[in-house]
């Protein structure tokens, strides 16, 4: 096939490759890509492809050894000569970094700078803040803890060693025996409540923020520490982690729904005047796509935002069949994966493809 020589030379989407890392959302990515009739292609690391060959929904894929050195000047080239568009997902920012994702020469789906505005928690904090959210209140010292706080150390990978205390000196005692060296760290309120995520997508194409769907996660050990007895729990010296393994659906109460589309209104309205290079209407362009609010919703309807992915979250997952939310809107399953998909295909068939590229 004869391949275009810019993003904009093609109007047809079978010129182009939708690409992504295997791992966290691309079986879902891959499959609502071929549903929109593209050209998919998965990059694996060795060892990982037995789930995107034994579900066959990749066209192509390329395979590295690890995903640091792996995705070099030389993939890249590989990626531009297929005209491939990249779709990042948790992994992909998680293994490459921001920095790397900048300097990313092929075509890539989002924002580049919005990924620096959701790992870097000041400027995320000032994001979520200017969006008029509800945040639990962060501490800057330990003096201050005068509540329940949740302590997220920067090396806590994924949830995992995260704990909960009450006071400066619980906390300095939790510290000293599990991280006496770490100084990265935050102090945020608990909130009590259920987590729930919800799950977005705003189009710059057609003007429009859609809810897709909400999810909960499953979360190792902290939704399995309830089957024991709060004395076992104690006797056995059991501390709370939050590894994800997995994921699982939800329906909200529908009077919640109101709030929610406000809220991620919001946070599309204020990334436009914080990031993004400005496009011709004289905005910022900002966070598009699928995001993400991570929230904790109290007994009184309180939605405490604790968190913002600025990229498909995995929690899409249990929707590649579409979820109760996009049936209503869609007269095919409409999964996120799929959502970008169509989102791309519309772009690249209006000669718009740039407006959708970071
Ligand atoms: P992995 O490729 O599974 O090692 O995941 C990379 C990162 O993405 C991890 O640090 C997780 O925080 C995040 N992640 C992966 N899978 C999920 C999931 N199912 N739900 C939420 N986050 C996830
Ligand atoms: P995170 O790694 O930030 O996604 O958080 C992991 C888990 O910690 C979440 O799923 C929540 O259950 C919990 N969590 C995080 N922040 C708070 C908070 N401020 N209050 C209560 N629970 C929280």
């Amino acid at each position: 096939m004869k391949q275009p020589q810019s993003p904009q030379a093609s109007q047809n989407p079978r010129d182009y490759v939708i690409a992504t890392m295997g791992s966290h959302s691309a079986l879902q990515i891959l499959k609502g890509a071929r549903d929109e009739g593209m050209r998919t292609l998965v990059i694996c690391q060795k060892g990982m492809e037995r789930p995107y060959q034994s579900y066959g929904v990749a066209d192509a894929m390329l395979l590295v050894d690890d995903w640091k050195k792996g995705w070099n000047a030389a993939l890249e080239r590989e990626l531009m000569e297929r005209n491939a568009i990249v779709i990042p997902h948790g992994s992909f920012v998680a293994y490459l970094g921001h920095n790397r994702v900048a300097r990313m020469k092929a075509m890539y789906y989002g924002t580049k700078e919005i990924l620096e505005w959701e790992s870097d928690r000041r400027k995320e904090r000032k994001w979520l803040e200017q969006s008029r959210l509800l945040l639990p209140r962060v501490f800057k010292r330990p003096e201050d803890i005068d509540r329940r706080v949740i302590v997220k150390f920067h090396g806590a990978g994924g949830g995992f060693g995260y704990f909960v205390v009450k006071s400066k000196e619980q906390f300095e005692e939790v510290k000293r025996k599990k991280y006496p060296k770490e100084k990265d760290f935050v102090i945020q309120e608990y909130i009590v409540g259920v987590p729930l995520y919800i799950h977005y997508f705003h189009s710059p194409i057609t003007g429009e923020l859609e809810i897709m769907s909400f999810d909960k996660r499953y979360e190792s050990n902290a939704d399995s520490i309830g089957r024991i007895r709060a004395e076992d729990q104690l006797a056995a010296n059991i501390h709370t982690s939050y590894t994800i393994v997995g994921n699982m659906p939800v329906v909200v109460r529908e009077s919640l729904l109101p709030e929610m589309f406000e809220m991620g209104e919001r946070v599309v309205k204020i990334s436009q005047k914080l990031c993004g290079p400005k496009t011709a209407s004289g905005k910022r362009k900002g966070l598009f796509g699928p995001f993400c609010l991570e929230t904790i919703i109290t007994r009184k309807l309180q939605i405490y935002v604790f968190e913002i992915s600025a990229r498909i979250v995995a929690g899409t997952n249990p929707y590649i069949n579409g979820s109760p939310y996009t049936d209503l809107k869609y007269d095919v399953p409409m999964s996120t994966g799929r959502r970008i998909a169509r989102e791309i295909k519309q772009a690249i068939g209006e000669g718009r493809l740039e407006e959708v590229l970071g």
